[in-house]
């Protein structure tokens, strides 16, 4: 579990490709400068952990792209203190880059192994995040309310239990769709209870799928 000046020097890099493609907010950079992705992926794949792209982690799943992250991470306006729920833990990445910007994360991932394995290895890295094996079409009620909802996973459409999840002007950020590629959509619950959104850009995700039982 090393990171070493090498290590940081392909973070700097990193860092410095987001910035260029438009991902501002410095103490978001810091956040992603902060956490070493390369242990994320098997030692082989070294050049790989700082390229600004996705990557198998196993299970059929993928590790969020770098900007992807951020550019999620920036639409939830996420800062200091906040809680925000994250659906799709994933290899824990992005939880990960929240808890780096100082957010009470709660993560629920339904693929047992994902969350076995986010379970083990999150806290070797020194990152204290919630984390819950369940299906997040669901959220989680009895944490309710979130200050913002975070989905990772292509969700058909977001169901009304989660906007319940969240407090008067929380977000919920979601890739929505059920092609190969997404719209990427930012929800807003009004002061009213009306839900108002805004659509930002096409992206690629795995699908979001019901049910908790492993494929
Ligand atoms: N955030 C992750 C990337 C997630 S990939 C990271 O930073 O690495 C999407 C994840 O969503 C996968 O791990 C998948 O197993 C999970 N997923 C899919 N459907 C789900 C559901 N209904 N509830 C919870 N997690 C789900």
């Amino acid at each position: 579990m090393e990171d070493t000046y090498r290590h940081k020097g392909m973070r700097r890099k990193l860092v410095n490709e987001i910035r260029k493609k438009g991902i501002l907010d410095e103490e978001i950079l810091g956040a992603i400068y902060r956490v070493p992705r390369h242990l994320f992926l098997d030692s082989g794949f070294l050049s790989y952990a700082y390229e600004d792209k996705p990557f198998p982690i196993g299970s059929g799943q993928t590790i969020s792209q770098p900007y992807t992250v951020a550019f999620q991470t920036e639409l939830l306006n996420a800062k200091s203190g906040m809680r925000i729920l994250e659906i799709g833990t994933g290899s824990g990445y992005q939880a990960c880059v929240l808890a780096a910007l100082g957010v009470e994360v709660y993560s629920i991932e339904r693929q047992k192994k994902l969350y076995e394995k986010a379970c083990d290895f999150l806290p070797q890295l020194g990152f204290d995040i919630h984390l819950f094996y369940g299906d997040g079409y669901l959220g989680l009620p009895e944490q309710a309310p979130f200050d913002s909802i975070l989905i990772t996973a292509a969700a058909p459409e977001v169901t009304s239990c989660l906007f319940d999840q969240l407090k008067t002007g929380g977000v919920l950020v979601s890739p929505v769709g059920v092609g190969d590629i997404q719209t990427m959509f930012r929800y807003t619950k009004e002061k009213s209870g009306k839900i108002s959104r805004k659509r930002f850009g096409n992206f690629r995700f795995v699908p979001l799928l019901k049910d908790k039982a492993d494929d």
